[in-house]
């Protein structure tokens, strides 16, 4: 190494010594005794009380209201007095009803069937049509063979169509519905894609509209039977739906405050999705999220210690329609977002921990770096992902240039059961969903007490970056959630 390098390096090793800081001894103690706090506490016995006391919870519906009021009471039960629940309207409420469906010829068979999520019912007697498989969505492919699809039945081969990324295919995809409408289909129906003819819930659409058609889906084996006996002429189904789409619907974020000591008007938040598919009863999705801020929050107010920053927890609704709890709430708090430190978002299910996401960003993992090598480590979870995802809540915040922190765990647990009537509570591992509720626990409280911002807000150039790499800008662009 030469002088001048040599120079260099130390001047950088100065600066970046600044913004590295390791966290000192008494804030590191406080972190590990929170997650003390929460390896001990009542994680699965709150996770059983929602799971099991509630079941699946759809945005809007009954039991994602009655979880709601339920999570607001937890937090009031800790000692927290500042808990609202703050509303949005979503486009559309819907409520799953019956399905039934059946392949007519070349053989009677019944279907593993199920409604699409936001499909309106059909007619009484169900629809009923030759089928037609599509397995490219582009618009000139579809309007080229316009003919071919009136009075018929859509199946969209979905793993085909899927195939370049959802992300890249989702607008096409979108717009192909009312397409199928206007050239006179009956009804659509997508394919699922795991063995044994399981379901995984789903809807048409990036937000709650209601689909042009009535949508099912069917299971794998039924999918490749019907593609079969294609080979060998027309195959007819039917199918019956009954939903209930009640129009505009009013659905609850439930936010909780502990206020800080020292810088009370900024403030780190804590959040994850208390709504969830409908098959299951949401324990990986996200309950086990949840559960994890409400341990958080129930670990610091019992702490006998403010916080230096005040700690915000967000229980979302509408993230399985879009992340539309969040994205809602972010909107509706423009006004306060440059005071909001930093995020810390949970979605992953309960997979042991690896560490953080830090969604691209250079300068969030470099600060992160003492706190993971100093805190996490020990915890089980001291790596860092540059990985750029927009699948959960922390994104709204991202695209708002605010540090945004993803946990990050081991997938495969989570995966097996994702949005599946397995997705229970019996699945949930009590050790490895107690370590990530401390990672949780530790990381808030070591930015929450830092002096310094853990980093920068960016501006929106750089955020436009990040998306533009991730591959993401087109999509967020076309649901609305970002302007380029
Ligand atoms: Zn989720």
């Amino acid at each position: 190494m030469n002088f001048r390098r040599a120079l260099m390096v130390s001047f950088l090793f100065l600066f970046l010594g600044g913004l590295m800081a390791e966290p000192n001894a008494e804030v590191r103690e406080t972190a590990d005794r929170l997650a003390g706090s929460v390896y001990i506490g009542p994680s699965m016995h709150t996770l059983r009380e929602l799971t099991d006391g509630f079941g699946g919870r759809l945005s809007g519906s009954p039991a994602h209201n009655h979880a709601a009021e339920w999570a607001a009471a937890k937090f009031r039960s800790y000692g927290i007095q500042d808990v609202r629940l703050e509303s949005f309207t979503m486009a559309n409420g819907w409520t799953r009803g019956t399905a039934h469906g059946q392949m007519l010829s070349p053989m009677a068979r019944t279907l593993h069937l199920e409604s699409l999520g936001w499909s309106p019912s059909t007619p009484a007697g169900g629809v009923k049509g030759e089928v037609v498989v599509v397995e490219d969505v582009a618009p000139g492919i579809l309007k080229a063979q316009t003919e071919k699809f009136k009075g018929k039945i859509v199946l969209l081969n979905l793993s085909k169509i899927l195939a370049p990324g959802w992300v890249k295919v989702l607008p096409a995809l979108e717009q192909s519905y009312p397409f199928f409408r206007n050239a006179g289909a009956v009804g659509l129906v997508f394919s699922d894609r795991d063995r044994n003819n399981v379901l995984n819930a789903t809807s048409g659409y990036w937000g709650a509209d209601l689909l042009p058609l009535p949508g099912a889906q069917i299971g794998m084996e039924d999918w490749q039977l019907i593609r079969r006996s294609l080979e060998n002429g027309p195959v007819t189904v039917e199918f019956e739906l009954q939903n209930v789409t009640p129009g505009p619907t009013e659905v609850q974020n439930v936010i909780a405050e502990i206020r800080g000591s020292q810088q009370p008007d900024e403030w780190i938040l804590i959040g994850a999705h208390l709504d969830s598919w409908d098959y299951g009863t949401g324990a990986q999705d996200n309950g086990t999220g949840s559960v994890m801020v409400l341990e958080v929050a129930r670990a610091i107010a019992a702490l006998g210690q403010k916080p230096r920053r005040s700690i915000r927890f967000a229980l979302w609704g509408g993230e399985e329609e879009g992340l539309l709890g969040s994205y809602a709430y972010t909107q509706a708090h423009l006004g306060e977002l440059s005071k909001c430190v930093a995020v810390l978002n949970t979605d992953n299910g309960s997979g042991h921990p690896k560490g953080w996401k830090v969604e691209s960003r250079e300068d969030l993992k470099t600060a992160m770096q003492p706190i993971s090598d100093s805190v996490l480590k020990d915890l089980g979870g001291g790596d860092l992902s540059l990985e750029t995802t927009y699948d959960t809540d922390h994104g709204p915040f991202m695209l708002q240039g605010i540090p945004a922190l993803d946990l990050w765990v081991d997938m495969k647990p989570y995966v097996e059961v994702h949005h599946k009537s397995s997705d229970t509570y019996d699945k949930v591992d009590p050790v490895d969903f107690k370590a990530g509720g401390a990672i949780v626990a530790a990381t808030a409280w070591v930015i929450a007490q830092d002096p310094k911002p853990i980093a920068p807000h960016i501006d929106h150039a750089a955020v436009a970056q990040i998306l533009k790499k991730a591959e993401l800008d087109g999509l967020l662009t076309f649901v609305g959630q970002w302007k380029p």
